[in-house]
């Protein structure tokens, strides 16, 4: 049976923005992110998260650092009982660094190729299912992949929310403070998919 996913950008969403994080000791989870999580977890919906980790095509950290961090995150979620069901990044950039990371690929967010991925890894209903992120290329990658859209105000959600919205295509369906508020507000609304 198809399930709702939500999809969850990484810096300035799930942990805080604070530029490459090119060390496992650089990434700092949200406090409230497991929370966040283990309510999907519990309703039935895929946590899934989806990010652009372009530092790699730059030059500025390997693949292992992502790993590392990624490990670091899962344990992290594990000690409060939450579970991402997957992770998938983009390590490429169209025109920095050296092939094969220097490439137009199709994965690099707002294009839905790592959405694309998942929704052949899982059985996943499109059409409920969610993007939550902290800049307005989240919202495009949402409107590229068929989901909804929801808006953080953490990271650099406030700035953009701001100072950008002005010259914004298309607008998010939530605004929220954060990844918390984002995900009860989807559960809430979304009880016709949940368990
Ligand atoms: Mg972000
Ligand atoms: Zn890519």
């Amino acid at each position: 049976m198809k399930r709702p996913a939500v999809f969850i950008d990484r810096d300035g969403t799930i942990s805080e923005e604070v530029g490459y994080v090119n060390h496992p000791s650089r990434f700092r989870v949200f406090p409230y992110s497991a929370e966040a999580i283990k309510l999907l977890n519990d309703n039935g919906w895929l946590a899934i998260l989806i990010t652009n980790q372009a530092g790699v095509a730059r030059g500025y950290f390997s693949e292992d650092v992502i790993t590392g961090v990624h490990n670091q995150l899962r344990h992290d979620l594990e000690t409060a009982s939450a579970r991402l069901d997957a992770i998938y990044y983009c390590a490429h950039h169209p025109s920095v660094g050296e092939p094969p990371y220097r490439s137009d690929c199709d994965c690099r967010k707002p294009k839905p190729g790592l959405i694309e991925r998942a929704a052949r890894d899982f059985e996943i209903d499109r059409a409920a299912s969610w993007m939550i992120g902290d800049r307005y290329g989240d919202v495009e990658l949402a409107r590229n992949a068929g989901l909804h859209s929801a808006f953080v105000l953490s990271g650099y959600g406030l700035g953009e929310w701001e100072f950008q919205r002005g010259l914004w295509q298309h607008e998010p369906e939530i605004v929220s403070e954060n990844l918390l508020e984002a995900v009860q507000t989807i559960v809430k609304t979304s009880t016709d998919y949940t368990g």
